[in-house]
């Protein structure tokens, strides 16, 4: 038999589907209105997101982001890695490409496919969207500081690995019961526990060079620890991030942190070599690990559709030959970018003329995008972004 009249169960003949939903949304209205009289109506839920994932590129430039490899940079030959015209060969049949659409594509794929679709990415200053940093100086502890803890401290304005006199929200969202054990941060860079204050906080933090302890019997584990013990130190501070991330890939598997800290440290380190080609294998491998960590987290049911992920740098660099510089000299390093992609996040991708965003604005919106109000706690936090937050 056809149905030649079919129609949404429970609608008269005489509705049409709208005036059914209508009336259903104003059934639902008088329900809640009395629930809260007697005081009985559940929360409404305002966010999605019960995950935040950060990731942190260090020093990685908005430049290159946005507009893809530099066409003469990428025609320098390395400062002193060996193979230099063979690297210069590889870099260009990598990133060169005709256009800008193209380049940006072929340097982070998974950003522009996924995120700049999916979800937003601020800070192409072609296209009138500012990102930067507040703290004046431009460098990466005060940068680190200041996108964890809100605020640009005067206090912090050096590189070394002291203990942060601030609160960030990693920690404070690790003293309240829903997050306590479920917060955790990796890093190259051996300064993150001075960073987030491991002393203080308590949080599981794992940097640098120390193996990672946290999950014992753990195979996978036991070998990333006997290769970041056995491999060549090339910088003395940090390890190459894949170390790092899959160490963190390792514990996201087993231990599912609610909010992850991952920083990478490579493109910074290579930038100031002076060596662009890997700079621009450094941004690829890390827009790789963003890919394969989004995919990581679909693929469980305590992350998917549930997770937001943030990506940014915590400074800039110099613009034509100061590329491989930042810090309080070169004012333009404090220009930056910021990436975000989640279920709470509407879908502008690629933002235009939007208004400034700052990595002081981080704490807080990490804060709101998992129901808690940070600068209720820490008033000079700043705002949190309201674009990345409701859907
Ligand atoms: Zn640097």
């Amino acid at each position: 038999m056809h149905r030649l009249n079919a129609r949404p169960i429970g609608t008269q003949p005489w509705q049409s589907k709208g005036m059914a939903l209508k009336q259903s949304v104003r059934l639902a209205t008088i329900l809640v209105c009395f629930l809260s009289a007697a005081g009985l109506a559940p929360a409404q839920p305002t966010h999605k997101t019960e995950n935040v994932i950060v990731v942190m590129m260090d020093g990685m430039r908005w430049q290159e982001v946005f507009r893809g490899a530099d066409a003469d940079l990428i025609k320098t030959p390395p400062a002193n890695l060996p193979d230099g015209d063979q690297r210069v060969a590889l870099a260009k049949k990598a990133y060169g490409r005709e256009t800008q659409a193209q380049r940006r594509a072929a340097l982070m794929p998974f950003l522009w496919s996924v995120v700049a679709t999916e979800g937003q990415v601020f800070g192409n200053r072609d296209l009138g969207s500012d990102s930067h940093v507040t703290n004046g100086l431009n460098f990466s502890y005060p940068g680190y500081s200041e996108t964890i803890t809100g605020v640009a401290d005067p206090r912090v304005h050096s590189n070394d690995n002291v203990p942060n006199p601030n609160v960030n929200v990693f920690e404070w969202l690790n003293q309240k019961p829903a997050f306590a054990g479920k917060v955790a941060v990796f890093g190259a860079w051996d300064t993150f526990t001075g960073i987030f204050n491991q002393q203080r906080s308590g949080l599981l933090i794992n940097d640098g060079y120390a193996p990672f302890t946290g999950l014992p019997g753990n195979p996978r584990i036991e070998l990333l620890n006997a290769l970041k013990a056995a491999t060549p130190r090339y910088w003395l501070d940090e390890p190459f991030d894949a170390v790092a991330f899959y160490t963190a890939i390792e514990y996201v598997k087993t231990a599912k942190p609610r909010l992850l800290f991952i920083g990478l440290g490579e493109t910074d380190d290579w930038a100031h070599a002076g060596e662009y080609a890997e700079y621009l294998n450094a941004a690829h491998l890390g827009d790789s690990f963003l890919s394969q960590l989004w995919d990581l987290v679909q693929s469980m049911p305590e992350y998917r559709g549930k997770t937001t992920l943030i990506v940014l740098p915590d400074h800039g660099r110099g613009e034509g030959a100061k590329w491989t510089d930042h810090g309080e000299k070169i004012p333009e390093s404090m220009q930056t970018w910021m990436a975000f992609l989640g279920p709470d996040t509407p879908s502008l991708g690629e933002r235009k003329n939007s208004s400034p965003v700052t990595e002081s604005q981080i704490a807080a919106t990490i804060a709101a995008l998992l129901g808690e109000d940070y600068r209720a706690a820490y008033p000079k936090a700043g705002a949190a972004i309201a674009d990345v937050l409701q859907k």
